[in-house]
């Protein structure tokens, strides 16, 4: 029988590790049995978050880096090696966002966000490599989103840079697939993580009060409430595991029906 849960033995990177989404991966792999390493650019998110995993028994490190730094990032997976012996687990987490109309984006405010999502996914993947591939294999999971599933106005660096996950995701699992390499993606819907709520401020001035109405998940996502950074978790935690063998260049939708539904992902 294969066994869902058990990543004992195994090494765990998870960018953005430190907050919302990220840290309830983190959490939920290391639940599993995995050691883990936390990457973000803030001590002041990585710190508390490393506690906090530890006051629940878990092994974990801690590596600041910039995922938009392709050398940041080749030293964040040696850093990683050496810490740990080992990766097996990658997962592009690590992302920045805001609502922004098309017509006045700054080429800056554009890059920042498609070098983060969509760069930074890239150079991950790319330094975690030659590692997984020198040890017979490895996960590598990203973290995409719905909405340019459909479109979604003030959203084009995201959305697009989104859309260049999943294409890498497909594209990566076809080259690495000798490599026993698994490259799959996780779709999260609408999960109110203090970094997505400081995302919705105007111009979309409807936005903020979505957070604030409990109804509105009731009514409007059809299984009734808002994800969890756990409900995320929990999907990369079984692409992550022995019953995730056989799955790569997947897209797993994990939003409670929303997309589907034509709502808010
Ligand atoms: P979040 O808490 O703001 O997470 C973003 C994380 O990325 C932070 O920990 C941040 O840490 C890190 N980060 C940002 N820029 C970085 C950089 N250049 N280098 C390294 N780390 C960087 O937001 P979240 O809601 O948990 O989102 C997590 C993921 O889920 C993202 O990929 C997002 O697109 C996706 N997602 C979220 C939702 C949702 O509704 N929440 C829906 C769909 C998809 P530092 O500031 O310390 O660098």
């Amino acid at each position: 029988m294969t066994a869902f849960a058990s990543l004992e033995g195994k090494v765990a990177l998870v960018t953005g590790g430190g907050t919302g989404i990220g840290l309830g991966i983190a959490t939920s792999l290391a639940a599993a049995g995995a050691t883990v390493a936390i990457a973000s650019r803030k001590p002041e998110h990585l710190e508390p978050a490393a506690a906090e995993l530890r006051a629940r028994g878990a092994r974990v490190s801690t590596v600041e880096t910039n995922v938009r730094e392709p050398e940041a990032v080749t030293r964040m997976v040696e850093r990683v090696a050496e810490a740990h012996g080992r990766l097996d687990i990658l997962v592009n987490n690590a992302a920045g966002n805001f609502y922004a109309p098309s017509a006045t984006l700054s080429p800056n405010a554009w890059r920042a966000v498609v070098e983060t999502d969509l760069y930074g996914s890239f150079y991950c993947a790319q330094a975690a490599y030659p590692l997984m591939k020198s040890q017979g294999g490895g996960r590598i999971v990203s973290i995409s989103m719905t909405l340019h599933y459909r479109g979604w106005p003030l959203m084009a660096h995201a959305t697009a840079a989104k859309a260049g996950v999943d294409a890498l995701t497909r594209t990566l699992a076809l080259e690495w697939a000798a490599d026993h390499i698994t490259v799959n993606a996780v779709a999260p819907g609408p999960i109110p993580t203090e970094g997505v709520k400081k995302a919705f401020t105007p111009p979309d001035a409807r936005a903020p009060d979505l957070f604030r109405m409990d109804e509105y998940a009731a009514r409007s996502i059809p299984l009734g409430r808002w994800g969890t950074p756990a409900d995320v978790g929990g999907m990369v935690t079984f692409l992550a595991s022995p019953a995730g063998d056989w799955i790569t260049g997947a897209i797993f939708v994990v939003d409670g029906g929303s997309w589907l539904a034509g709502e808010r992902g």
